[in-house]
């Protein structure tokens, strides 16, 4: 069984069930009903799901999405003066290339949230223990749990979220084959790993498919970690995946829905993070996320102007 992403359902079952005092949400929420016009325009641009096929994360897991008001009742963690930096730790040995490309993930996930972004030094993975890991496929695997308990402890003063990137591929459970992301926003702490993402690319695509596949798996996870569920509104970042194709097809674009999510969360300047993803998209040649987001900025443009009139 091939899991691209796990979320620690149990975990989630137990914070739901111990907690039975209702969130007083402010209302109206004077930021929200500010941006609601921008989050309408973004919805004009959503795109439906399809019907999923067989072997898709839809067709096996039976999703029914997460509202905004369940999103709010969950009490995401926020940031604040003691906590507002996400932590990237590498983990393993990376080459000059993968390390660039973990470089450049951190300067995204930084534009992604609007939060400062720092990558920790990097960690050898030679300490792992012979229980938290094996051999599969003629390859090492470190059990994703273990990482998920340790980096917890790692967690850096001032750290919001702590999200490692491995080298060695991922397992989550012995009768899972592998797991190329798995968060906690119990813990704040995520896990991906490299292992996959370049194995099936020809060298003349590498750079540029790895870089999408790791900023995407990357934001998901730490999308998690605020507390954003699985997407069953629309294409979005926060769809699950099920295999490399469905990683590939996924938008590195929030749907409306899960952009008002983060909106309340990390309350960013919206244009001004849309119009910074569209040039980090551009200098990096990722047409298609560069087109999508030009396509929400324009709309979000005439928005403006009729809001100005
Ligand atoms: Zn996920
Ligand atoms: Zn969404």
């Amino acid at each position: 069984m091939k899991k691209l992403c796990l979320i620690f359902t149990l975990l989630l079952f137990f914070i739901s069930c111990s907690d039975k005092q209702e969130v007083k949400v402010e209302i109206p929420d004077p930021a929200l009903v500010k941006e609601e016009p921008l989050f309408y325009a973004v919805y004009n641009n959503d795109v439906n799901l399809q019907t999923p096929k067989y072997g898709q994360w839809l067709y096996e897991h039976k999703e029914s999405g997460q509202t905004f008001e369940e999103y709010l009742k969950l009490k995401p963690v926020r940031p604040n003066d003691s906590i507002n930096t996400i932590f990237i730790q590498p983990f393993g040995e990376f080459t000059n290339e993968e390390t660039e490309t973990i470089n450049k993930t951190a300067e995204y996930v930084k534009l992604f949230f609007g939060l400062n972004t720092q990558v920790l030094p990097l960690k050898a993975d030679n300490s792992v223990p012979d229980s938290a890991k094996r051999e599969h496929d003629g390859s090492i695997q470190i059990l994703s749990p273990y990482l998920l308990e340790q980096t917890k402890k790692a967690m850096p003063p001032k750290g919001i979220v702590l999200m490692t990137i491995t080298k060695k591929d991922l397992y989550p459970k012995d009768d899972w084959n592998f797991v190329f992301g798995q968060a906690s926003y119990v813990t704040r702490t995520g896990v991906s790993s490299i292992h996959r993402f370049k194995n099936d690319l020809p060298d003349s695509l590498n750079s540029n498919s790895f870089l999408s596949r790791l900023i995407n798996v990357t934001t998901h996870e730490i999308g998690h970690m605020f507390s954003i569920r699985h997407c069953t509104f629309a294409r979005c970042l926060m769809n699950g995946a099920n295999n490399l194709n469905e990683t590939d097809g996924s938008p590195n674009r929030l749907c409306s829905n899960c952009l008002k999510k983060l909106y309340w969360n990390l309350r960013f300047d919206n244009i001004k993070r849309m119009q910074q993803l569209k040039d980090f998209f551009y200098e990096n040649k990722l047409w298609r996320d560069h087109e999508l987001m030009n396509v929400d900025l324009e709309i979000l443009k005439i928005q403006n102007k009729k809001n100005r009139k």
